[in-house]
């Protein structure tokens, strides 16, 4: 097993207290991008002095400035079946919880796709609970094809991630036939013991399987996996710790890592009650928590959902989220029921905004929302997208990217406000991308797109 538990208490109690000098010491190797060791992950997850903690947060937004820009990746979930066979006690979904259950019929699927699709997403995250009789990969792949047919004016879903069980080699063979973009599973803990409590007596309860997953993802030819940790189960320096030992045993097994790691922190949900988890994180370790993975994984996106408040989104963009979620409902059929006044869901969120709200938001604190979804479909996965993204060519391709895909959204989904605050930062932004003949063409294009036509392939 990757995961050497014993390894990580030994290096989490020698770099207990660290000096400022180390902190520091770290810091400046980090900034060269050469990645960093256990222990000297170890020693900036112990830092708690409150100088230490903003250069750690400054040196994360340096590296995110470099690396990203000003990019920031939107999508929505979407929940098409909450029947679930196991019991995770954190979870609404779990087994114990009684309600009626359901899963979208394809028609309910293609209703939620045109709804997402009205509020101008265009890559979606599907998810769904373990139920292999209820809902079996066939169901799964049905979905995916059901959203990529399901169009409506200019709206198209033209990325959809896949958030399901740890499964077998050959349903991950048939999910990347069919075409996803990441397949996407959480640890939830990679601590093991924590793991079997919280995963009582079902499916989910085995770690090594679990863990194995993308193992078998990658043997099956899915290159982009993003992984996750439920912050809130265990310590969160062990969690940091085991999550980059996953992410190096992926590399050395297989050339490439984690595409992108989310941070979800556990919340309230129905039949879960948050004072029986003794490692729930407050505001300040999650921040550091973020600001740590982005100076250890200074290539792969961040993401963060809509369990956290806007004004915790808002500084978390600054040291290193980027990627976000927006107008995110987490129940089954969940976009429609909120239509009609209703919304049943997995868990609470928090941000409630809409694509809108939260794009012009965006926009005024000097980012680039981008709706881009070009790499999966040029084939840019996997060790290939690494390679574009260490040598920094893939902003050569994103900037344009973004910015064509923020127009497309202000023409086709916005209103007056965000067209002008659009145009305003399309216009600054364009004139500075270096290469000229990609200057020339994005301007080209939009001067296009504004006319009503769409010649871009993003
Ligand atoms: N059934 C799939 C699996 O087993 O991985 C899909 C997972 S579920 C639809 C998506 C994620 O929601 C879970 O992996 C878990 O991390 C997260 N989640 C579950 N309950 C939560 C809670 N109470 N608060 C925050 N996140 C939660």
């Amino acid at each position: 097993m990757f995961i050497n538990h014993d390894y990580i208490y030994n290096i989490l109690y020698e770099t207990k207290n660290p000096t400022n000098e180390e902190i520091r010491e770290v810091l400046e190797k980090a900034k060269k991008r050469e990645g960093l060791s256990y222990k000297e992950i170890a020693i900036l997850l112990q830092a708690n002095d409150e100088k230490d903690l903003e250069e750690i947060y400054a040196l994360a937004g340096e590296i995110k400035k470099d690396i990203y820009g000003k990019r920031i990746v939107v999508f929505a979930p979407l929940y098409v079946s909450d029947y679930c066979v196991n019991n995770c006690t954190y979870c609404g979904y779990k087994r114990d919880n009684k309600f009626e259950r359901r899963r979208l019929t394809m028609e309910e699927v293609a209703e939620e796709v045109r709804i997402l699709e009205k509020m101008g997403h265009k890559r979606l995250a599907l998810e769904l609970g373990e139920d292999p009789v209820n809902a079996d990969i066939d169901f799964t792949l049905d979905c995916i094809r059901t959203i990529y047919n399901t169009q409506n004016a200019n709206g198209e879903i033209r990325r959809v991630n896949v958030n399901i069980a740890a499964t077998t080699v050959e349903n991950y063979k048939k999910l990347k036939e069919i075409g996803i973009g990441t397949y996407i599973l959480f640890q939830e803990t990679y601590h093991k013991e924590t793991y079997e409590k919280v995963h009582p007596k079902s499916l989910k309860s085995d770690y090594e399987y679990h863990l194995t997953s993308f193992d078998r993802a990658m043997e099956a030819g899915i290159d982009d996996v993003g992984a996750g940790v439920l912050f809130g189960l265990y310590d969160p320096r062990f969690e940091v710790l085991a999550l980059m030992m996953h992410n190096n045993h992926l590399e050395e097994k297989f050339g490439v890592g984690f595409h992108t790691v989310s941070v979800p922190r556990l919340q309230e949900a129905t039949g879960v009650t948050l004072e029986t988890y003794p490692h729930l994180l407050d505001d300040l370790m999650f921040k550091k928590v973020v600001a740590i993975l982005r100076i250890a994984l200074p290539f792969t996106g961040l993401i963060l959902s809509t369990r956290e408040t806007p004004s915790m989104r808002k500084e978390l963009l600054k040291y290193g989220v980027s990627q976000i979620s927006a107008g995110s409902s987490t129940g089954v059929g969940g976009y429609k029921e909120r239509e009609e006044g209703r919304d049943i869901k997995q868990f609470k969120t928090n941000d409630e905004r809409s694509p809108l709200e939260i794009l012009k938001e965006l926009l005024d604190d000097g980012y680039i929302p981008s709706y881009c979804t070009a790499c999966y479909r040029s084939g840019r996965t996997g060790d290939r997208f690494m390679e574009l993204a260490k040598s920094g060519e893939i902003k050569y391709v994103c900037e344009p990217n973004a910015l064509m895909t923020l127009l497309e959204f202000s023409l086709d989904y916005g209103d007056k406000e965000i067209y002008e605050k659009s145009l305003e930062t399309i216009e600054k932004e364009v004139e500075k991308i270096e290469r000229e003949d990609l200057r020339n063409y994005t301007k080209e294009s939009m001067e296009k797109m504004k006319k009503g036509e769409r010649d871009f392939y993003v």
